[in-house]
């Protein structure tokens, strides 16, 4: 899982699939400029997000009345640049010690738990496929187990320290994925390291960023990318949502129904994406893109403490909802999550046993390519309805913080940009895949995320 953005990038010599390493003649974000901006933005962006959401300062509010265009901060803050420094400046070096702890015991889970060993796809030099650990959905019921025992039972781990040092620990992740980022593009270097079609443009900002060696691993057999994608983000992402709930616990007394759905819909999610992660082997994440800042940055910092912003929020402004919001909450993630594994799990039936008596009934289409592409079922509905279910989940992790302020919306806001760029660029590699037969599969199934609509 990641920012979502990975690179699609021809090479100097169309014949790509066969050539090791050639030269990345195209670049995606607007280049080095780009790359820059968002290396520098992003953490800025998580700064201001974190720290117009918290304690002390409470959360930014809507404005009734205009102008709206100004930022509106919160009762008790300072001015925007006070309050950012405030920010940086409660960093502290426990905070990284706790994170490099993490970091190390998600190490160790991974190669102390049993685990199966799977073969992951082709690679693009012909070079045989890498075999992989699976061991996610194991670190993350141990894991989860741990935590919950250690400190709501015995109360031997403080987890409040966790919300408390949200930002500090925020900071060190961001201090992680760049050092690891440059570790990364240093090691790409060595001889024999197969690169990412879209990471070698011979600029050094740009490598660093889009990532330059497809799969860097550390021996034969730990693969970082792999390992990030799925275990310390994911994983933490659940672990900074408990400390959350267990700050309001704490002061509450008990934990609101807002809290609890929060928490459950996206431990459900996060659950989810590790008892299939398997999957993960043929996304664009691991099979085209390289392992550099846009993917360590997105698995390390911005899906555990972004995505994690709505348990925050909750946190510092507790919410009851009444029945009838929680019951129409609870259907919405409901549909989104039948919608979304419904749609996922038929696609990927049909692409390893097509006559698996699950979806042996769907209408296809056959292809000049050789593959058939479904036209009738989840996929008869729109191109991307798995995108769309995706979407309803993410409104349902923000919808039980209310309507007062703008920072839960944040994500549901991010992620459409997300999944409507990511469907134009899947409906342009497939157009380039399936040329002529893309334009018939389009007038088959005309919509891409929103029957009748879009
Ligand atoms: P898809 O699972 O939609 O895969 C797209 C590919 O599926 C196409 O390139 C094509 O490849 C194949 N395909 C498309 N239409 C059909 C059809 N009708 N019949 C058969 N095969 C078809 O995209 P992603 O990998 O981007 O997304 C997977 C899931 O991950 C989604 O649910 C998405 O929402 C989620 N996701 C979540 C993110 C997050 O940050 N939370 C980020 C990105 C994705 P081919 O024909 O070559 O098989």
């Amino acid at each position: 899982m990641s920012m979502g953005s990975s690179t699609r990038v021809s090479q100097a010599k169309a014949s790509g699939q066969s050539l090791k390493n050639g030269r990345t003649v195209q670049y995606e974000f607007m280049g080095p400029p780009g790359a820059v901006a968002i290396i520098l933005g992003l953490p800025i962006l998580m700064l201001c997000l974190t720290t117009f959401c918290e304690e002390n300062t409470g959360c930014v509010h809507l404005r009734a009345q205009p102008p709206f265009f100004e930022i509106p901060l919160p009762a008790g803050a300072g001015s925007l640049t006070d309050s950012l420094l405030a920010s940086v400046g409660s960093f502290h070096p426990k905070a990284a010690g706790v994170y490099l702890a993490w970091m190390s015991y998600q190490v160790l889970m991974h190669l102390v738990l049993p685990g199966r060993w799977v073969t992951g796809t082709k690679l693009p030099d012909g070079s045989p496929a890498l075999d992989y650990k699976l061991t996610a959905r194991l670190n993350f019921i141990v894991t989860l187990s741990l935590v919950f025992i250690l400190s709501f039972k015995f109360d031997v781990l403080d987890l409040g320290w966790v919300y408390r040092n949200y930002i500090p620990l925020m900071i060190s992740s961001f201090a992680f994925a760049a050092a690891l980022s440059l570790y990364l593009y240093a090691s790409s270097f060595r001889r024999g390291a197969l690169l990412a079609a879209g990471g070698n443009t011979g600029n050094a900002v740009y490598d660093f960023f889009i990532g330059r060696e497809l799969n860097p691993r550390v021996g034969r057999f730990f693969d970082s990318k792999q390992f990030c994608e799925l275990q310390p983000g994911l994983i933490g992402w659940v672990v900074v949502n408990a400390a959350c709930l267990h700050h309001q616990w704490r002061t509450l007394g008990r934990v609101t129904n807002s809290m609890a759905l929060v928490f459950l819909f996206q431990g459900i999610y996060v659950l989810d994406a590790l008892w299939f992660e398997k999957a993960i082997l043929s996304t664009m994440d691991i099979t085209t893109d390289g392992f550099g800042f846009m993917l360590a940055f997105g698995d390390l910092s911005w899906v555990p403490f972004v995505y994690a912003l709505q348990a925050r929020f909750l946190a510092a402004t507790p919410i009851d909802l009444d029945f009838v919001s929680a019951a129409g909450i609870v259907a919405l993630k409901v549909i989104g999550y039948w919608a979304f594994r419904g749609s996922n799990l038929q696609k990927d039936r049909f692409r390893t046993n097509p006559n698996h008596p699950a979806v042996a009934h769907l209408k296809t289409m056959p292809t000049a390519r050789g593959t058939k592409l479904i036209i009738s079922g989840w996929w008869g509905i729109a191109r991307h309805i798995n995108y769309t279910a995706d979407w309803l989940m993410s409104l349902a992790w923000a919808l039980p913080c209310g309507l007062s302020s703008p920072v839960p919306y944040f994500h549901p806001i991010y992620f459409a940009i997300l999944l409507i760029h990511r469907d134009g660029r899947d409906y342009h590699a497939c157009s380039l895949k399936y040329g002529k037969d893309w334009e018939r599969y389009c007038k088959a199934v005309p919509y891409s995320l929103i029957p009748s609509i879009y």
